[in-house]
């Protein structure tokens, strides 16, 4: 018996809290950007094009606006106040910031935001939480520089200006048309997956509950998973039969935090709804309701649920802190990303390696001025050298120094633009980790790039926790 072949990086589940999956009596998935994968560009330039036509209502002068999907990435926050975008490190400190499309410059960043720390519990803060925000981050961007240049006929500051494009951005989701687009030509929306069927087959066949817990409405879930998944079943076979429960309209993050009201679909090919009383039942599809009714009519336990979304608010966030839900986060750009850092490996070796070289330079250097202080005011040991060779020493060593800084700062600006030449990685943020990483290791159990990765997992597997690392792990590293 032999084992398949090792998976790529890039296609592995990542842990930050160790998940037993024999544990695990049901998984539930969200849909959109879960268990279907959107191409970004195209379904988010149809979210931003859709968009422009309550906005032109308006009368703003949107005509010329175009998506440039390269100019944001998820996890930024929209500082409402400034009209700014902004990258935080893992403790909220800005290091990138843009105004507008124009990126600030180092004084004018100092300028805003050197006594300011993001803090996201603070109204002021905007999380991109998931990829569906990158459209309303392009569209803020691009409507902070025309509210800048007065071209909007409205007086408005960058708070009502985010409301109002939210408004817009809601109108447009809702309307039957974006989805209507979409339903009418998925092949150029939708990015199929050929081995999630089969992923979700082991689990349910290893006794595993499946859910579906979509915010999306019937008529769509029911035409997107079809096409997602009926071509890889077997004859006769339909998505349907793969879930215990389905769960449409379903409001999150509300769903995880309160009690909704629940109808049973009764006619799936006409969509009727009667209203429902719990438990839910086997096979069944439904209407609202809530995690709590979940819960109760499985006879299953938070620990026991594993939940997996692409929203790290709605999805993760929400059913972690109020059900102990054990989650895991589905975060698809860490692909390309992981396989950046894979081909930087060289450069990233060498920029460690300078980096130590720097720290024991740094050390002589701040040894030697403290020889000289004492000398100049005569206190403290005696200098082994005369002054002359302090000086040249100093000189010397602070030469090497900055000639080691010329040779860092390339490597140091190529590894801060992986992933993104604007913004740099999803999850670092300089040397830190970014807030958005943050966010993922507090509130998700696992994060890994698509639902299928889970079939070289096995619905048996034992996920361990990395060891976490600590300043101090590394006591090498700071010896002059
Ligand atoms: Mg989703």
């Amino acid at each position: 018996m032999t084992l398949p072949p090792p998976v790529p990086p890039e296609r592995r589940v990542w842990c930050n809290r160790t998940l037993n999956l024999r544990a695990i009596r049901a998984v539930g998935y969200d849909m959109d950007y879960t268990l279907v994968h959107y191409r970004t560009r195209e379904w988010e330039r149809a979210a931003f094009e859709q968009a422009l036509g309550p906005l032109a209502r308006r009368g703003w002068p949107v005509g010329s606006l175009v998506f440039d999907p390269a100019s944001v990435i998820q996890g930024l926050a929209f500082d409402l106040e400034r009209g700014n975008l902004v990258k935080a490190t893992r403790f909220g400190y800005v290091i990138r910031a843009h105004h507008g499309t124009r990126p600030l410059t180092f004084d004018e960043l100092r300028a805003s935001y050197a006594s300011t720390f993001v803090d996201l519990h603070d109204p002021r803060w905007q999380f991109m939480n998931t990829l569906f925000s990158l459209s309303e981050a392009n569209l803020f961007a691009q409507l902070v520089d025309l509210l800048d240049a007065g071209k909007l006929p409205e007086t408005l500051g960058y708070r009502d200006l985010h409301r109002v494009l939210g408004m817009a951005l809601d109108e447009a989701h809702n309307l039957s048309e974006l989805k209507a687009r979409i339903m009418a030509d998925p092949d150029r929306f939708v990015e199929l997956d050929p081995d999630l069927p089969l992923t979700l087959l082991d689990q349910k066949t290893a006794g595993k509950k499946l859910l579906l817990i979509t915010n999306s409405d019937w008529g769509y879930t029911r035409a997107m998973m079809s096409y997602a998944f009926d071509r890889y079943l077997s004859a006769g076979t339909t998505w349907r039969e793969l879930f215990d429960l389905v769960i449409v309209e379903s409001r999150k993050p509300a769903f995880f935090s309160g009690r909704q009201a629940v109808y049973r679909v009764t006619d799936e090919e006409a969509g009727l709804l009667r209203p429902a009383r719990g438990p839910l039942e086997h096979g069944h599809v439904y209407v609202g309701g809530d995690a709590q009714l979940v819960e109760s009519s499985l006879g299953l336990s938070g620990a026991e649920i594993l939940y997996l979304g692409d929203h790290l608010f709605g999805d993760v966030h929400v059913s972690k802190e109020m059900l102990r839900w054990r989650t895991g986060l589905i975060l698809r750009e860490i692909e390309s990303e992981i396989i950046a850092m894979e081909k930087a490996r060289g450069i990233d070796a060498e920029l460690r390696e300078l980096m130590a070289q720097k720290t024991t330079i740094d050390a002589r250097l701040a040894h030697l001025r403290l020889v000289r202080q004492r000398a100049q005011h005569r206190y403290g040991p005696a200098p082994a050298a005369g002054a002359d060779n302090l000086e040249a020493s100093i000189r010397s060593v602070n030469e090497e120094s900055q000639e080691l800084d010329s040779r860092i700062s390339p490597l140091a600006k190529a590894s801060g633009e992986m992933g993104n030449p604007t913004w740099g990685p999803l999850m670092r943020a300089g040397n830190d980790k970014s807030l958005f990483a943050r966010q993922v290791e507090r509130y998700a159990d696992i994060y890994t790039s698509r639902v299928s990765n889970f079939l070289a997992q096995t619905p048996f597997a034992y996920l361990r926790a990395a060891r976490g690392s600590l300043p101090h792990d590394d006591t090498g590293r700071y010896e002059p």
